[in-house]
């Protein structure tokens, strides 16, 4: 028999402020788990009613028997998954929101491209060995570093000359560069209701990619510019009002092909991560299975959630609404996995 959980617990990093923000409009108790050199944006936006400091976020195992007497639901977030690992993560016994058997889905780039394809979602072209380079392509290196280090090649020889700067990534990907408009889109799917929410978009700042067009490309070679794509901050977007039938329609293959391949399937929220290009298509690079940091210029609510909900309703928020309906229904197994 589950217990009903009082307190949504996350990291302090990435979302958490939303995250926990949410939690508290929706009446929960809410735990923050810090390094201790990172305290002071939860101190200085008072939406943790407890912040547990931890000297690194790797001794998040040591704090966990305490979040499960606290009867703590602990939030998934990009960093989460980035500082514990997938493995550590399938291990914990604290409550979990969302599905842990997607992780392997997504962690691992050969089935995040069998699941994306038979979802009939268009992704880059992949190219296998250097040799086999015969376009422009972007190399890209494992873990979200949040582009770090992603360099561009137009053929094998200046893909050597690139790669000889990195001589500890064994790790990376060489991907086709696709010319278009990067779009994140932002999606969360309740079991609860069996419904897809359009919950915002998203594209990135970038350093050094978004500024490049203010220095003239002769000006580029002469200073030797490489373009990097560290990322920096998001922007909020709104589409075309005629794309949005295409972005739900492939949301919800995106989530009916995550049931076929691994019951429940995916649930919570998540995220499309692509570039849009000239015939309006969006070319898959990346599905995140949860909360997105691109969900953070929208605490208050996004121009597509203000349509649905007469209330500010951001993503985190969402999360928690998602839990306290599953709580109040007895169906509390349905959100957490
Ligand atoms: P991370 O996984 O570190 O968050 P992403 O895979 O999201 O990084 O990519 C970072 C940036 O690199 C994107 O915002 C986009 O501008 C660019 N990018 C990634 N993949 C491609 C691609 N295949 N074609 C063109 N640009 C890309």
């Amino acid at each position: 028999m589950l217990h009903l959980p009082k307190r949504i617990a996350t990291i302090g990093s990435h979302s958490a402020l939303q995250i926990l923000k949410g939690a508290k409009d929706e009446g929960f108790e809410t735990i923050c788990i810090c390094e201790k050199k990172r305290v002071k944006p939860y101190k200085m936006f008072p939406v943790a009613d407890e912040i547990i400091e931890v000297d690194s976020f790797k001794d998040f195992l040591k704090i966990e028997k305490e979040l499960i007497k606290r009867d703590a639901i602990v939030i998934p977030h990009g960093s989460f998954v980035e500082y514990l690992g997938v493995e550590k993560i399938k291990k914990l016994k604290v409550d979990h929101y969302g599905t842990k058997k997607i992780l392997d889905w997504e962690s691992d780039r050969g089935k995040q491209q069998k699941w994306l394809t038979s979802a009939k979602i268009k992704m880059p072209q992949i190219f296998k060995r250097p040799e086999e380079i015969t376009k422009p392509v972007i190399v890209k290196f494992h873990g979200a570093r949040g582009g770090r280090g992603y360099f561009l090649a137009n053929s094998p020889e200046e893909f050597y000359k690139k790669i000889a700067q990195h001589p500890c990534e064994r790790d990376y990907v060489i991907q086709e560069y696709v010319v278009g408009v990067p779009i994140y889109v932002h999606y969360f799917y309740s079991r609860l209701n069996d419904e897809l929410e359009i919950m915002g978009f998203d594209k990135r700042y970038e350093s050094n990619a978004d500024s490049i067009g203010r220095v003239a490309a002769a000006d580029q070679i002469t200073a030797n510019i490489q373009t990097s794509y560290t990322i920096v901050g998001n922007i909020p977007l709104v589409v075309r009002e005629s794309m949005l039938p295409y972005f739900i329609k492939i949301g919800e293959r995106v989530v009916a092909e995550s049931q076929r391949m691994e019951a429940p399937g995916l649930f919570g929220p998540f995220c499309l991560e692509g570039i849009v290009t000239q015939d309006l298509i969006l070319t898959v690079f990346e599905i995140s299975a949860r909360i997105v940091a691109g969900t953070n210029p929208y605490t208050n609510g996004s121009p597509y959630t203000c349509l649905r909900y007469n209330e500010p309703m951001s993503t985190g928020r969402r999360i928690a609404r998602d839990i306290k309906q599953a709580i109040e229904r007895n169906q509390l197994e349905k959100v957490l996995g």
